[in-house]
């Protein structure tokens, strides 16, 4: 039976990406080797991470004057690089979820956080707005998809110092204005590629203005002077991420993606609010994510919820279960998830409704 896979992430990759990893573990490049045992040194790596950075650059139309690295340790990892390269006394935060939280705890390593809003309160089911940031902040991190909660900014704000933003579950999804950033990252493995490699986009002249030392591996420059080849780069996700950004490149860019994603959300939340059943955790329709949609059952039906997994699970739908600090259902959209399995999920929970 065909799967519908509704992961959070590690989540659904493309055929394209997945079929072209098989074939390269098997025989990389016509080298009669294996991605998986081919130095990276190599002329037909090196190939790879060039055109996995030239069309990064290409998809997201970023400028002049900004590198993109392919690192390891995750988005994780991100929360101390950051604030290590790029703080000098005090930044500014915005918490929206857990990885929000988890950033803001890593920077207060390094300086003065100004947290300046928060919805932690209301479960993080919105996104705050009408807060200020401090002039004398060295930049404004936001979390633009917080992947637990379901909410999403889905634009690039207007504050008076330079942004910084995990797009960690939402890359790729949406055209960014990268004048506003000096540095954008993400994991691989929401929209891109397995786990192990992790995209930075750095503007190159934010470098080199804190007196701390920093660490050769965590230092951004490091890693910008030897285009991502100072130490063995995650080489097999790097091959499977330039199979998806030359799969992007085909469907026809960002803003059909984009496309598609808006479609895809629009009938999920459309089927949730028309339920009687079902309810959406995020209220107000421009906080809702595209890429991850969280609901939950009315309290009138709450006990159905494992009984409604269970439901799901035997028409090949998984990875439905909500994170736990959330509970319910998450259904994660990410740009690999085809309209027709969208399509399975809200059948499912048409024909569920009508027998419970
Ligand atoms: C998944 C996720 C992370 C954590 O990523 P790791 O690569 O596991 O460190 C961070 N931020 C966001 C928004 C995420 O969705």
């Amino acid at each position: 039976m065909k799967k519908h896979n509704f992961y959070a992430g590690p989540s659904i990759l493309s055929d394209y990406t997945i079929r072209n990893t098989a074939d390269a573990v098997l025989n990389f490049a016509d080298t009669g080797l294996s991605i998986l045992e081919v130095s990276h040194r190599s002329k037909e790596f090196q190939a790879v991470i060039d055109q996995a950075t030239a069309l990064v650059k290409e998809l997201l139309d970023i400028p002049q004057g900004y590198s993109v690295l392919f690192l390891g340790g995750g988005a994780s990892l991100q929360f101390c690089m950051i604030p290590f390269n790029l703080m000098k006394k005090k930044a500014a935060y915005l918490d929206t979820g857990t990885w929000a939280s988890n950033a803001i705890k890593e920077a207060r390593l390094f300086g003065e956080v100004d947290v300046v809003a928060s919805s932690k309160e209301a479960n993080y089911t919105f996104i705050p707005t009408g807060y200020t940031v401090p002039d004398d902040a060295d930049y404004f991190h936001i979390t633009t998809n917080n992947t637990i909660y379901g909410t999403e900014m889905r634009y690039d704000p207007d504050v008076n110092v330079p942004l910084v933003a995990d797009m960690s579950s939402d890359i790729f999804s949406r055209p960014i204005d990268f004048s506003k950033y000096i540095a954008v990252y993400a994991g691989a493995q929401k929209n891109l590629a397995p786990a192990g490699v992790t995209i930075v986009i750095v503007k190159d002249d934010a470098l080199g203005h804190v007196d701390r030392p920093i660490p050769t591996m965590l230092n951004y420059q490091t890693h910008v002077n030897k285009g991502s080849m100072f130490n063995t780069p995650p080489v097999l996700p790097i091959y499977s991420a330039l199979q998806t950004l030359t799969y992007y490149k085909q469907l026809g860019g960002i803003k059909e993606l984009e496309r598609r994603d808006l479609a895809k959300a629009n009938a999920l939340y459309e089927a949730i609010d028309n339920s009687k059943m079902f309810v959406g955790t995020v209220t107000n329709p421009v906080d809702r994510s595209i890429m991850n949609v969280c609901f939950v059952m009315r309290p009138e039906y709450k006990e159905l919820e494992g009984k409604f997994v269970e439901f799901a699970s035997q028409r090949g739908i998984v990875g439905i279960k909500g994170h736990r600090s959330v509970g319910g259902f998450r259904a994660s959209l990410y740009n690999a998830m085809p309209m027709e399995s969208v399509q399975v999920l809200i059948q499912a929970m048409k024909d569920f409704e009508e027998t419970h």
